[in-house]
């Protein structure tokens, strides 16, 4: 059983459905069976260290809910994965790949490890560790990983291979967000920063914000890096950027590209010439128009939460905001556009290199990038819809749609 703190991410996960069961008159049948994973794995990998001694890892893989398609998350490899962060991470892709309507499930694995601390030949046995642990549970039909924190396309490379090498087949649909030469999509890799462009682009308008609005973003990673540096060319003006060792500000504006060079050869973005040196929490009170959660989930709390000045926050991270925050951003007039719209640029196209793969036929940039505004603008307005029709604000909306989806694809399976 999740604990009952706040920072606890199953319980929030949960508390967040329990918010609309009563709105969408949610049966009681279903609500229950929403109340844990369908499957959970727990594995235990053992890895041959360079110094020759044997470390065992611990890994899991939570299977939440199937019922509108294939399971589908990400693999995150950090030292603070634990069971109720999997799991509240699958519960979140259920509602995800629902809210933007696509024909998957929810699921999310991870690794308890610091993969900064393995050199790289540790790293790929880790990976196809985790692979043997877990191949049996996945499946290009059943359950589709990717990579989420600190995995990328070369971890996925491996793991694909080792797959293919237990099941002795060609079936590159098993993971995603794979390198191109072996099957991954055009786009994959900067596709959760693009997909919540197009939804901040829509949000700045509802607004009527100006397009040199300022911004902040929480993590510089895949989501974050991408999305600072998309938004840049389009003429926003990044005044904060912050990683796990620090932040940095400048209110006349951070050059990204070169940012991201010097992150590559420093290790971060900590000490970035000509900007103020903060610490790394310093990043979410900025004076800005707009912020970006985009490193880890409970990143904003009812402790840091009065001091936010942004008007508009774009969830790329999953989870970044804690229930009691989000009441208080609610009350301060503040629009989140919730993480399950704004990140679900990821796995809309991790979905598109699934039907690559099925069909062995690969679409070019532009043919990926036209079909994921499409699913990301529109996914936008339907949830705004919600969102006026129950006059409520757009998680509540996103979450209405998405349950809603999710409960009829039980109910037409006769799961109720
Ligand atoms: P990543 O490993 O590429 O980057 C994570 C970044 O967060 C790093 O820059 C790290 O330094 C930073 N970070 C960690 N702790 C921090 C802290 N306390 N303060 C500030 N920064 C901190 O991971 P990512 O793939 O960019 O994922 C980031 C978030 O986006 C996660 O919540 C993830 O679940 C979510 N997400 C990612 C994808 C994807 O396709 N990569 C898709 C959907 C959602």
């Amino acid at each position: 059983m999740p604990n009952k703190s706040n920072h606890d991410p199953f319980s929030n996960a949960l508390r967040q459905l329990a918010n609309i069961k009563d709105i969408i008159k949610l049966e009681e049948n279903i609500y229950t069976q929403l109340q844990a994973p369908q499957k959970f794995l727990e594995v235990n990998i053992p890895v041959k260290m360079d110094d020759g001694k044997i470390k065992i890892f611990k890994g899991y893989r939570s299977q939440f809910n199937d019922a509108r398609g294939p399971f589908k998350g990400g693999i995150r490899f950090h030292p603070d994965v634990n069971e109720s962060e999997v799991k509240a991470l699958s519960a979140w892709m259920a509602w995800k790949t629902a809210a933007v309507n696509i024909p998957l499930g929810g699921a999310k694995g991870g690794v308890i490890v610091d993969p900064r601390e393995l050199s790289d030949r540790e790293l790929e046995e880790l990976s196809r560790g985790y692979m043997r642990g877990i191949y049996k549970l996945i499946g290009s039909a059943v359950d589709v990983p990717a990579p989420d924190v600190y995995t990328d396309p070369r971890i996925m490379g491996w793991m694909m291979d080792e797959y293919e090498k237990l099941t002795g087949q060609h079936d590159p649909g098993v993971i995603t967000g794979k390198p191109l030469s072996i099957g991954g999509s055009e786009a994959r890799y900067y596709s959760t920063a693009q997909g919540g462009f197009y939804v901040l682009d829509v949000a700045v308008k509802k607004m009527g914000l100006s397009k040199n609005a300022t911004v902040a973003v929480q993590g510089f990673g895949n989501a974050g890096a991408h999305m600072a540096k998309i938004l840049q060319k389009a003429g926003y003006k990044i005044v904060a950027v912050s990683d796990s060792k620090g932040t940095i500000a400048n209110v006349m504006g951070i050059d990204v590209e070169k940012l991201e060079a010097h992150k590559k050869k420093t290790g971060s973005v900590a000490h970035y010439p000509g900007c103020e040196d903060l610490g790394a929490k310093h990043c979410l009170g900025q004076e800005v128009d707009i912020l970006i959660p985009a490193a880890l989930e409970n990143s904003i709390t009812s402790e840091n939460v009065e001091a936010i000045k942004a008007k508009l926050i774009v969830e790329l991270a999953n989870g970044p905001i804690t229930p009691e925050a989000d009441e208080v951003l609610k009350k301060k007039n503040i629009l989140v556009v919730p993480d399950i719209l704004a990140n679900a640029g990821g796995v809309t196209v991790s979905y598109f290199e699934q039907v690559q793969n099925a069909y062995s036929y690969y679409w070019t940039e532009k043919e990926v990038l036209e079909k994921l505004s499409k699913i990301m603008y529109d996914s936008f307005e339907q949830i705004w819809k919600k969102k006026e029709e129950y006059l409520t604000d757009m998680r509540t909306a996103a979450y209405i749609l998405a349950v809603e989806r999710v409960a009829q694809a039980m109910k037409d399976r006769g799961r109720a």
